[in-house]
């Protein structure tokens, strides 16, 4: 079994830590704040044994060193990313199986946001880094939408039910453009009041779910018959309509 604490770290990116239960190894997704990842091991009294890098950007590496120093930390990360990753100990590509103590982890390639970004999926829990966020998915740095597609498709042919931990906390400004491509769709409005709130109260909107993501996410939904219709690109690939989605929000 796994525990996951989530906490906020730097501006708006959030901190995680997944501890199996059974052996007590601890991994720490990605590395953006070390005072936030202490202060989240001391509450918690889990000891760190790995961390799991899921891109190389400096919001999600740059206490890398620190936790590798501090507690001999195994460094995880895509092949992709050897040299722009700090102190890596191993490297994952696209379907490889990992351990966390006693707990399977999966690795999903899922290139776009930057070429070597990747995901870890544990049974039902996955985590995406920039790739997905809730109502919105990462930029395209380095990758074309043609691969951020099929990795989008790849994270929403899982389960419905997995929920999904996301490397930022942007949901509320990705409403905002989610609402302008499909005004009509109802769960997204019902999506956007449970934001509102949650945002007033000062919590957080994440995880979500792949089921949520593919009722109310427009760059999830590039290929459904509404969302064409909404951008008049009837008759038009899933990958022309979601390189548009792209480009409208980077506009936005
Ligand atoms: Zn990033
Ligand atoms: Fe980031």
């Amino acid at each position: 079994m796994i525990e996951i604490r989530m906490f906020p770290a730097r501006d708006d990116n959030y901190g995680l830590l997944v501890h199996d239960t059974v052996s007590g190894a601890t991994a720490s997704i990605d590395a953006p704040d070390e005072e936030a990842i202490l202060d989240a091991l001391e509450e918690t009294g889990w000891r760190l044994t790995d961390v799991f890098v899921t891109h190389h950007h400096y919001d999600h590496v740059e206490a890398v060193p620190a936790l590798k120093a501090k507690f001999g930390a195994r460094i995880t990360a895509s092949a992709h990313d050897v040299s722009r990753v700090p102190a890596v100990d191993r490297t994952v590509h696209d379907g490889d199986r990992i351990a966390l103590g006693d707990t399977a982890v999966e690795v999903i390639g899922v290139p776009g946001h930057t070429l070597g970004h990747v995901a870890y999926r544990i049974g039902g829990e996955v985590f995406v880094g920039d790739t997905l966020f809730s109502l919105g998915c990462g930029r395209l740095f380095e990758g074309s939408p043609g691969q951020m597609w099929e990795s989008l498709r790849r994270l929403r042919a899982l389960p419905p039910q997995t929920r999904v931990w996301c490397g930022h906390e942007y949901t509320e400004a990705n409403g905002r453009f989610a609402a302008t491509i499909e005004p009509g769709n109802p769960d997204l409005a019902a999506r956007l009041v449970e934001v509102r709130d949650l945002r007033l109260e000062g919590r957080p909107t994440l995880p979500t779910t792949i089921g949520r993501e593919l009722a109310t996410n427009p760059f999830l939904r590039a290929d459904q018959p509404a969302v064409k219709a909404a951008l008049d690109m009837e008759g038009r690939s899933d990958v022309d309509v979601f390189a548009e989605i792209r480009a409208r929000k980077d506009r936005f």
